[in-house]
């Protein structure tokens, strides 16, 4: 008899189930697809559902690691080898990569399996609700109504969903952290350079990393585990080995020092969401932590900043995508001006781009462009600096940080699609960790009237995971957010 019950479990249960010979690496599977089928035409946390076959699990069970028997399900713009990675765009449509991102390669090697579906997100992860993705929006689990958040919006609803024991994310202004918000999981954020970006198709290549989202704390060190440490692949990883993350699972705040930056309770933030949060810092003092109020004086400028740095980066990481290396070449064979070529490329990146991702090649052009480099780039470099260094500044009076992640719970879907300033908005909270490369994580803290999932965001230094993981596990410990799950 296979127990059906497997995909409610985070994988640090599942790893004790197996071990006590409670259960298997193909119970697990066959528990997931089971659960993938009944829920997820209602959710769409996945792409190509339908062209998946069995995973790699076949033999799985003589598998060893840390992580053996346990799937991982990944976001569309993680490269795997054989599996189609698309960034939710037309662009890419049917290409496979020959070659897994070195997290891939380690997760396999940890004795993971691979679901070979890949995870909804906004095309080219550029968005924060998930509605940019070519196959069309995820639905969020606690409504579905709502978003799932983005543009990580199909990792974070899958493991909400329990149609995934865990997941792989990405986070250049909030992705993995925004989403987890919205659906009341765990998702970090690691600091830049502690995870390889070997394979992970570039958005804006000095903010990205990738990262966990899984059902609590204990999990994400386990994913952690495996995937962060140096790479050779990737020039930009950092060198240094990185600790055993599930040493910080100790329930322990005493003396530590949590500062609460005034710029993150905002006016015109939801009242619901500034109260839930509010009582999550009482929480945290009652466990022995002290708080107390500091100031990050350049937060105003991070959106605007961001908004130019990462589209900047993603108009010159997408020039690849011409129709001649990779996915979609147009057939139209218009003649308009020019040569054939220029033709072929205007057609293609007419045809497979969205209109989110035009929109931010040519503001990421404009910005760089002869003339206006200087004005806008340059000066949004500097500015840049002077939000690292208020980090800096407020780091040496307290060991991390908290905050809402997001100003508001999930979004009906739709609502914010026609203005692009208003979602751009969603990101204020999450966004300043990624220019200054610093480590964040949210974890639950509570549900609206209505039963939205609310997260809140801790940031602590460069290389400090473990400071958040700690702080973080011992909140989770004594309130019972991770424990709820969604009516589907
Ligand atoms: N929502 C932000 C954006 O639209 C962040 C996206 C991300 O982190 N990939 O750019």
């Amino acid at each position: 008899m296979i127990p059906m019950d497997h995909y409610r479990s985070t994988a640090h249960e599942l790893l004790e189930k197996i071990s006590a010979g409670q259960a298997s690496a193909r119970d697990i599977e066959e528990s997931l697809k089971a659960r993938i089928s009944q829920t997820d035409p209602r959710v769409k946390a996945y792409v190509r559902l339908a062209e998946q076959n069995s995973s790699d699990c076949a033999g799985v069970a003589t598998k060893s690691g840390p992580l053996a028997g346990i799937p991982i399900a990944v976001k569309d713009n993680i490269c795997t080898e054989g599996i189609e990675t698309g960034c939710c765009s037309k662009i890419l449509g049917g290409f496979k990569p020959p070659y897994d991102a070195t997290v891939i390669t380690r997760l396999r090697a940890a004795g993971a399996s691979i679901i070979p579906s890949k995870l909804n997100m906004d095309e080219f992860a550029f968005g924060s609700s998930t509605e940019n993705s070519c196959f069309g929006p995820t639905h969020n689990p606690w409504d579905l109504g709502r978003v799932p958040g983005g543009s990580s919006g199909g990792s974070a609803a899958a493991v909400a969903a329990d149609e995934a024991i865990m997941a792989l994310g990405s986070d250049t202004g909030g992705s993995i952290r925004q989403p987890a918000a919205f659906c009341g999981v765990v998702g970090l954020k690691p600091t830049y350079g502690r995870v390889s970006r070997y394979g992970l198709i570039a958005f804006a290549s000095s903010l990205d990393q990738i990262g966990p989202l899984t059902k609590d704390v204990h999990d994400a060190c386990l994913l952690m585990n495996v995937i962060a440490g140096p790479d050779p692949m990737d020039s930009t990883s950092c060198s240094s080995q990185p600790p055993d993350y599930t040493r910080s699972l100790v329930q322990d705040v005493k003396g530590l020092s949590i500062g609460i930056p005034k710029e993150y309770f905002v006016e015109g933030m939801d009242p619901e969401v500034k109260e839930i949060v509010r009582e999550a810092i009482k929480k945290i003092e009652s466990l022995g932590a002290k708080t107390k109020e500091v100031s990050l004086p350049h937060t105003q400028y991070a959106v605007p900043v961001y908004y130019i740095i990462a589209t900047a980066e993603a108009s010159s990481n997408l020039a690849r995508f011409d129709g001649v290396q990779y996915g979609l070449r147009s057939s139209d064979k218009r003649q308009i001006t020019g040569s054939k070529l220029i033709d072929m490329y205007k057609h293609t990146r007419g045809e497979g781009f969205g209109p989110e991702a035009k929109r931010r090649i040519l503001l990421g052009t404009f910005a760089l462009s002869h003339g206006y480099y200087d004005a806008y780039y340059l000066r949004a470099l500097k500015v840049r600096t002077l939000i690292w260094r208020d980090f800096k500044n407020v780091f040496e009076e307290c060991d991390c940080l908290l905050t809402p992640t997001t100003p508001t719970p999930a979004f009906n879907i739709g609502e914010k699609t026609d203005d692009p300033l208003q979602m751009y908005l969603s990101d204020v909270l999450t966004i300043s960790a990624n220019l200054a490369g610093i480590p964040a994580i949210s974890i639950p803290c509570g549900f609206t009237r209505a039963g939205l999932p609310v997260g809140m965001q801790m940031l602590a230094p460069a290389f400090k995971e473990e400071t958040l993981f700690k702080a973080a596990f011992t909140y989770e410990q004594a309130t019972p957010w991770h424990t709820m799950k969604p009516k589907l």
